[in-house]
């Protein structure tokens, strides 16, 4: 089907026993699964951590056409042993065609009994509720569970930023049933028959979880936006959780688990991680300066000027005219000025208090 990509990898089937396995591993600290609510019985603990090396998995870049702009979003369907399992679900408002391409896959929508999402801004997984309704159960980091569970607060900042444009953005969020979440912390667990390593990864939100599977690293907005056929890294830098430090740990933590690929959700694939690691640690930290030495300009005046010197640093990398537009659609840059803007004034005004 149109933008789905077709690959084969290693990945260990998960040892048999176990459901949903807490890792043992030190090295990941314990948050663990926490199934939410009263489930937590149906999920047994191993003695050991499943591995992630050994089986074929299929993974499918399902374009979400996001406001009929291509490569702006992306889900993944990955093939597992046990079924399908969905990365991120969009938002709301793409439902729909998200379904016919699953179901172009030769899947029926509740077949999917797993959907894991990277964190809770509306365009990763403001259509939970949708997939919670035909039957899937939802992963989460456990700060965002609630917030699946009971999205009034998250829509009504959303709301604050977006006013009138939410439901033409976003469309009607619904809530997850509690029992249908599950919380992971860092930790590898067994879903649907693959060993999955959930990382926990913020600087872009505190709440963030990339997902490991074998080599093959999905890795949200932590490894920023980069569209098919371009070379530029752009930050997703949106309030209120901008991080400069932790994110910057955050790219050494998933670099040190040596993926092979990195799936992005804006937008698709990235073959040579390294290199992009590399890029985006220079992008993070040339967008930071950028906007402290401007930190005297008015909120207005920073994010025009912001606005203005992104679009020229994507011209350097030949990112020009409707792919421009492209990234401003995956990830406006107004945004990133007023995130990095709040980053630097909470910093400066703490350390002026100390
Ligand atoms: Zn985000």
């Amino acid at each position: 089907m149109e933008q789905a990509e077709f690959y084969e990898h290693d990945v260990t089937p998960a040892p048999n026993a176990p459901n949903l396995v807490q890792s043992s591993s030190a090295m990941w600290g314990c948050l663990g699964c926490l199934p939410h609510g009263d489930v937590r019985a149906a999920f047994r603990r191993g003695t050991s951590p499943p591995t992630t090396k050994g089986v074929l998995v299929k993974v499918h870049i399902l374009d979400q056409e996001f406001l009929g702009i291509p490569h702006a979003i992306a889900s993944f369907l990955v093939e597992a042993r046990d079924g399908p399992i969905l990365i991120e679900t969009g938002p709301a408002g793409v439902q729909e065609r998200l379904e016919q391409k699953v179901r172009a896959l030769g899947f029926e929508p509740n077949e999917v009994k797993h959907v894991l999402v990277t964190h809770i801004h509306l365009d990763h997984s403001g259509g939970a509720g949708y997939w919670a309704a035909r039957g899937s159960t939802i992963y989460v980091h456990p700060v965002g569970g609630p917030h699946l569970i009971d999205p009034s607060k998250l829509l009504a900042s959303a709301s604050r930023i977006y006013l009138d444009q939410m439901d033409y953005l976003w469309g009607t969020t619904l809530p997850v049933p509690a029992e249908q979440v599950v919380e992971l912390g860092d930790t590898t667990c067994e879903i649907a028959g693959l060993a999955i390593r959930a990382v926990q990864s913020p600087g872009h939100a505190s709440h963030h979880l990339a997902y490991l599977f074998g080599d093959r690293l999905f890795t949200g907005d932590v490894a920023g936006c980069r569209l098919p056929g371009c070379e530029y890294v752009s930050v997703p830098g949106p309030p209120p959780e901008f991080q400069l430090e932790t994110w910057l740990e955050s790219l050494d933590k998933l670099e040190s688990l040596t993926p092979s690929k990195l799936y992005l959700t804006h937008f698709g694939e990235v073959d040579r991680p390294q290199e992009h690691f590399a890029r985006l640690r220079r992008r993070l930290q040339d967008c930071s300066d950028f906007v402290y030495q401007n930190r005297h300009l008015s909120p207005q005046a920073l994010m025009g000027a912001y606005q203005e010197w992104d679009r020229r640093e994507a011209g350097r990398w030949g990112v020009e005219g409707e792919a421009y537009l492209a990234y401003e659609k995956a990830n406006p840059s107004y945004m990133s000025a007023q995130g990095i803007g709040r980053y630097w004034a909470k910093k400066l005004s703490s350390s002026s208090a100390s």
